[in-house]
């Protein structure tokens, strides 16, 4: 199917309540553009020099998302357009957002990424190290950013009971952060082969790559 198929049958699935990032990392801008014409205005990256690269090539009324996880030297290179940034995990990095987000006059949203999977190799916050966070004076003072919502990224497992346990964690999560912050609206989680059970457990943001572009070629 082409990406334009790919894309209506998707969204002709999806609740309205549920937004979709079109997570487009290692595609070339013909394929991103396919998608743009096909009315997607929200894309995913998970490097900063690729999504930089995009940006600058693309239309201007796009939405960028910052997916991956993000090393603090290299915020000032996206401080200036990004849109929402998913994988916070930590308060230096939000700090250094702050900083950068402040030089360019803006407030950057963002999402705390939240450990909900079971293997190591996925970074991410304890749920009481959020909630600490949001509750602490140094959070307060920052002006140029705004925590949106949580971000989070189940075990990589066919066992989808194991899936939605961790989708029900963070959607758990969530609920608790909510009553002491107000603010909190999204709950980033889903992607090609679970976005279904995510939505079921909650899901306002789901972040779709290879069901929308096909399958990735890491190699060239
Ligand atoms: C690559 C990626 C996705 C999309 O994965 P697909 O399985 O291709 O849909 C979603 N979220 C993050 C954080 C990613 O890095």
């Amino acid at each position: 199917m082409s990406i334009k198929a790919n894309l209506e049958h998707i969204k002709s699935k999806l609740p309205k309540h549920v937004t979709l990032v079109a997570v487009s990392k290692t595609k070339p801008v013909s394929d991103l553009m396919e998608a743009y014409n096909a009315g997607q205005r929200i894309f995913g990256e998970n490097k900063i020099q690729e999504m930089i690269d995009k940006h600058e090539e693309m239309p201007k009324d796009i939405e960028w998302h910052m997916i991956g996880h993000v090393q603090r030297n290299k915020v000032k290179y996206m401080a200036k357009f990004v849109s929402l940034i998913h994988g916070v995990d930590s308060f230096k990095l939000l700090k250094e957002i702050n900083k950068q987000a402040k030089n360019h006059n803006r407030v950057i949203d963002c999402l705390l990424q939240i450990k909900i999977a079971e293997e190591d190799s996925k970074f991410g916050m304890s749920a009481n190290d959020a909630s600490t966070l949001l509750k602490s004076n140094e959070f307060s003072e920052l002006k140029n950013i705004k925590i949106v919502g949580l971000m989070g990224m189940a075990t990589f497992t066919d066992n989808s009971k194991q899936i939605e346990n961790e989708f029900k964690f963070l959607n758990n999560t969530f609920s608790e952060l909510k009553n002491t912050n107000a603010e909190l609206k999204v709950k980033s989680m889903g992607m090609s082969g679970d976005y279904q059970l995510a939505i079921a457990c909650g899901s306002t943001m789901i972040r779709v790559g290879s069901s929308i572009f096909g399958v990735r070629n890491y190699n060239n």
